[in-house]
């Protein structure tokens, strides 16, 4: 065993592990009312708490905006709620897969098998869904649940520690410390499954750490998602769209549009249309309980830094015209900041945004869009908007990304029967709905010989009566 595994706070994350691999391999599997009945107390665990855990999410941010925790974690998670108890016992079922001939008689099942012991790494942007969502799909798999929340989350982080160590057994759902060390520990715990969401950096060292152990990952990762308009695009609607799902949780978003490209003529219009549809939406007023705030000063001072950089090389900045206001710092709020005529020399057009800076690059050619994005790392989300079916078809093809919605943003995200992941660097596997619980059971092939199958037909010695068969199979096959 690792040494520092014997020392608290890693011994208690160690003791939890190897408790729950012992009930997950000595134990049988946990029959549907034991994961319905788990289900159901996430399910009160949300309902019973939903202002503390806006309050703490609200304290951990500096400020978030209540109703923004509303609809993108608790009405989200509910609604996974809502469906997993539903479809649960569909979804359990044994499933009939049909039988090529040859194998006649005989049946095909499919039989899903919860994996044993899943761990799940989360981020702090929306640290009630990225928890609670990977977990539930794992419990109705019929998994045993560690849970890692974020350090930058404290308030939220100690809150779902307490709840979770009120309502399940340890063995059932665990939520660790986010004591130093805890992290880079229970990555080397040799789960049967490893959720991670979170930075690509921090994704690669995980899978290493994971790879150690032959440990399967899903892998949630951020980058740039790219927003293309079309010379075809309704620019007003467009860029009230893109306004909006740009400063949601002040572009804490992982699927947020990190950059726009517009056709070159229409640059300074759409810069000036997002402008003024952000003003309209989240006024100038630092104090707007409507805006969250930034999570940290050095994040705050990371997009300080990006901006600064896009404006000396040459970009056009669109502030609010009190952005100088320290009142914005203060609050850690950001003003919201369009970025016009971004070019990818500039730091914005090369790292992740995860802040309401919104950079626009003008294009002549849209197959030139097309080469850029393929030019880059695999996107989680990709944006279009425009009414030239053509256009949307030959992007949807030319280009791979995690999802897709087109005429809006974020909203694919949000579909219960779609998978969510992303491709490459933005992340490998998916969840929600039925694609979690699929993602997190073994999928078990089960073959039933018939027996009036004539199998021994094909056994040695071979001699004529193979060469009789030999043409049945050829033709079978
Ligand atoms: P992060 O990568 O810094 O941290 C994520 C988690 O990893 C935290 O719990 C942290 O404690 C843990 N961690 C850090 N170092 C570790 C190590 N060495 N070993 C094991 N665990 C370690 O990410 P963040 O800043 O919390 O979140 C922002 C990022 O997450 C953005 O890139 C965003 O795009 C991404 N994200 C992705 C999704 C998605 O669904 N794809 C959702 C939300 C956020």
């Amino acid at each position: 065993m690792d040494q520092s595994l014997k020392e608290p706070p890693l011994s208690a994350l160690d003791d939890a592990f190897h408790a729950m691999v012992e009930l997950s391999r000595g134990a049988p599997p946990p029959a549907l009312p034991a994961r319905l009945s788990r289900l159901k107390r996430l399910r009160a665990v949300l309902a019973d708490n939903e202002q503390r855990f806006t309050q703490a999410i609200s304290a951990d941010f500096g400020h978030r905006c209540a109703i923004e925790t509303t609809i993108a974690e608790t009405l989200f998670l509910q609604g996974e709620l809502r469906h997993a108890i539903k479809m649960l016992p569909r979804w359990m079922k044994t499933r009939w897969i049909s039988t090529a001939l040859q194998f006649w008689p005989a049946a095909n099942r499919l039989m899903p098998q919860p994996l044993g012991v899943v761990g799940i790494i989360a981020p702090w942007n929306y640290p009630l869904q990225l928890t609670l969502a990977p977990a539930l799909g794992a419990i109705a798999a019929g998994n045993r649940v560690m849970i890692k929340p974020s350090e930058l989350t404290p308030c939220f982080s100690a809150l779902l520690k307490e709840l979770i160590a009120a309502n399940f057994e340890p063995t059932e759902l665990f939520v660790t410390g986010i004591e130093e060390g805890v992290a880079e520990a229970f990555a080397r715990l040799p789960f049967d499954h490893l959720v991670f969401t979170g930075s690509t950096r921090v994704g690669r060292i995980v899978a290493e750490a994971a790879g150690k152990n032959l440990t399967p990952v899903t892998l949630e990762l951020g980058g740039k998602s790219p927003t293309i308009i079309d010379a075809s695009a309704d620019l007003d609607e467009a860029t009230q769209r893109i306004a909006y799902a740009k400063l949601l949780n002040a572009g804490q978003t992982c699927i947020a549009p990190d950059y726009v490209f517009v056709p070159e003529a229409r640059l300074a219009e759409c810069a000036d249309k997002i402008h003024r549809h952000m003003l309209t939406m989240f006024g100038t007023d630092p104090q707007n309980p409507d805006y969250t705030a930034i999570i940290s000063d050095r994040h705050y001072q990371r997009l300080e830094a990006l901006a600064e950089d896009a404006a000396t090389k040459g970009a056009r900045l669109l502030r609010p015209p009190n952005a100088d206001d320290p009142g914005w710092r203060q609050q850690r709020k950001f003003p919201p900041t369009i970025v016009a005529g971004a070019t990818p020399e500039m730091a914005i057009m090369q790292e992740e945004i995860f802040g309401p800076l919104l950079p626009i690059m003008a294009y002549r050619d849209p197959k030139d869009v097309i080469a850029y994005i393929n030019a880059h790392d695999r996107p989680l989300a990709l944006y279009w908007f425009g009414t030239d079916d053509a256009a949307r078809d030959e992007v949807l093809a030319r280009t791979v990304s995690g999802g897709v919605t087109i005429n809006d943003c974020l909203l694919h995200f949000a579909q219960i029967n779609q998978p969510m992941g992303g491709v490459g660097a933005s992340g490998t596997g998916c969840y929600h709905g039925e694609w979690g619980f699929n993602s997190f059971s073994k999928l078990k092939p089960v073959f039933y010989r018939s027996p009036l199958n004539r199998m021994a037909d094909l056994y040695p010695p071979y001699g004529a009566k193979i060469a009789r068969l030999e043409k049945l199979l050829r033709w079978l096959s």
